[in-house]
């Protein structure tokens, strides 16, 4: 190989993008061109859709719920859809069930900042009935939008209809939870959903047992 197509191998792309700069061509990108990252790509998602009327659950909601949280974390969770609290603040998880999970990830040592929070479907099905197969698949590709940008190690599914559609399985919730499923890029692990555990609390033991499962995991990926 002569020693020009060495070199070329050699450089990075920011080397490259500097070497294009110094010759006069950084017009191609504009005067303010900053390469895409996560933030800005997310940034840009909640624009496309901010305003979707996709699905018939446009016409009721208040928000668009598109999620928050750290747009590089390891580990993200997706909950079911936005409630009566989430609907009003624009934001996942802020009402009873969200302060529970935030309670959650503290008892295993991670802040709600570090990780990314968001739901199948982003706005609220009335009366917080359980959201509708047609309604899901209208609205799924944001989810595997923010999945394709933020690329977490670790999906934490919180309840059955996260973990079917993650899962792409039709099952009950306990013959998902307690494992972790392979999937192209990253683990699924299932465990109930906060809101669950207000009603049900005898199930807040095994929810412990499965956060602890996920933190062992998380730190072997880490
Ligand atoms: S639930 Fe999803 S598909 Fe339906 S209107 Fe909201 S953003 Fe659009």
């Amino acid at each position: 190989m002569n020693k020009a197509k060495n070199f070329e191998r050699q450089i990075t792309i920011e080397q490259k993008l500097e070497l294009l700069k110094l010759s006069g061509i950084d017009e191609v990108f504009g005067k303010n061109f900053i390469p895409e990252n996560s933030k800005n790509l997310l940034k840009k998602l909640f624009e496309e859709f901010q305003n979707c009327q996709k699905c018939k659950l446009s016409k009721t909601r208040n928000n668009f719920v598109i999620g928050e949280g750290n747009s590089d974390a390891e580990i993200m969770f997706v909950g079911e859809g936005p409630g009566m609290q989430e609907d009003i603040q624009g934001k996942p998880f802020v009402g009873s069930a969200g302060k529970l999970l935030t309670k959650m990830l503290k008892a295993i040592n991670l802040e709600r900042e570090s990780v990314y929070i968001t739901n199948v479907v982003k706005c609220r099905p009335p009366q917080n009935r359980n959201p509708e197969a047609d309604e899901i698949s209208t609205c799924i590709p944001i989810l595997y939008k923010q999945i394709e940008i933020i690329q977490p190690k670790i999906i934490c599914a919180l309840g059955k209809v996260a973990g079917n559609l993650l899962l792409k399985k039709d099952t009950t919730l306990g013959n998902m939870r307690g494992k972790f499923f392979q999937k192209e890029n990253y683990k699924v692990f299932v465990t109930y959903h906060p809101s669950a555990l207000l009603y049900h609390p005898q199930w807040k033991k095994p929810t412990w047992e499965d956060l602890q499962m996920l933190m062992n995991e998380y730190k072997k990926i880490s």
